[in-house]
């Protein structure tokens, strides 16, 4: 059972995002970039299969910068066999590398790997897409699981808990199948040093975009990119009447 996890190289959870001056993206200059957090979560599951013995190989693959080797290592470094970059110099973000040719270019991907299955994240937590699945496994034609929070392997299939706004719901899937993480599927394991020093050593295949023939034109225009309105400060008021006051007469709510 080989496992594919596409992993992307975002804008890290603890950096505050800067927009650019001219209000045309956000400022990436000089910031922690990281591996996609649904993506960790991802590489776990794949991980942990395969220290449950279900699973042979785990082949890790990131579209981006020639930077994104570092995403590539860091799953590496939590177990993830092998790796291949296809590197662009276009963004990969909206406006430049979207989910479609992202889809487009792991579907050829998939068809050299043949894995058995693809575990990825439910959506990148830079454009907030939650899409690159979903057109994957149209692309495919296979059977997907979305927002997992619990996968059972079984033989030839998959049993996939999702999570739904009105709860839990469980799918078989056939395999090959595309599975995408939400939240509460696993907590990623720190990687220990001397698995960051084995990292190094395992092998990376080095693509360029060019090479898959995507046609990678913007479907997408970008307008404008803005912070989000400044929140004004609190008050405590000292009653229930200046409360009632206050939202009809202030926030204009009742
Ligand atoms: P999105 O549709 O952009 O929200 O991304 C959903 C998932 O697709 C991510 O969690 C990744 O697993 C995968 N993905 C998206 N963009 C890339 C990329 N540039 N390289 C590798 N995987 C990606």
């Amino acid at each position: 059972m080989k496992i594919l996890v596409p992993v992307k190289r975002v804008l890290d959870y603890n950096v505050k995002a800067r927009v650019k001056a001219d209000g045309t993206g956000v400022d990436l200059a000089n910031v922690k970039m990281s591996i996609n957090p649904f993506d960790e979560i991802a590489v776990e599951e794949a991980v942990k299969l395969k220290e449950a013995g279900k699973a042979t190989e785990i082949v890790v693959v990131s579209i981006g910068p020639a930077q994104a080797q570092d995403t590539i290592r860091a799953a590496m470094a939590m177990g993830a066999d092998r790796g291949i970059l296809v590197e662009t110099t276009e963004a990969i973000d909206l406006g430049g590398i979207e989910p479609l040719h992202v889809a487009k270019i792991l579907q050829k991907i998939i068809g050299e790997e043949a894995p058995n299955l693809v575990i990825m994240g439910k959506q990148s937590i830079d454009d907030d897409s939650n899409q690159t699945g979903q057109m994957l496994a149209a692309l495919l034609g296979w059977p997907q699981a979305t927002f997992a929070s619990k996968v059972v392997l079984g033989d030839g299939s998959a049993e996939v808990t999702r999570e739904i706004d009105g709860g839990l719901e469980t799918l078989k899937v056939s395999l090959p199948a595309i599975i995408t993480t939400d939240l509460r599927l696993n907590t990623p394991r720190y990687a220990a040093l001397p698995n960051i020093m084995k990292a190094k050593s395992k092998p990376l295949a080095n693509k360029k975009i060019e090479e898959f023939g995507i046609d990678t034109t913007p479907r997408l225009k970008i307008v404008s990119v803005a912070e989000p309105e400044k929140r004004k400060g609190g008050i405590k008021v000292e009653t229930v009447d200046a409360l009632v006051d206050k939202l009809k007469n202030e926030a204009k709510v009742i």
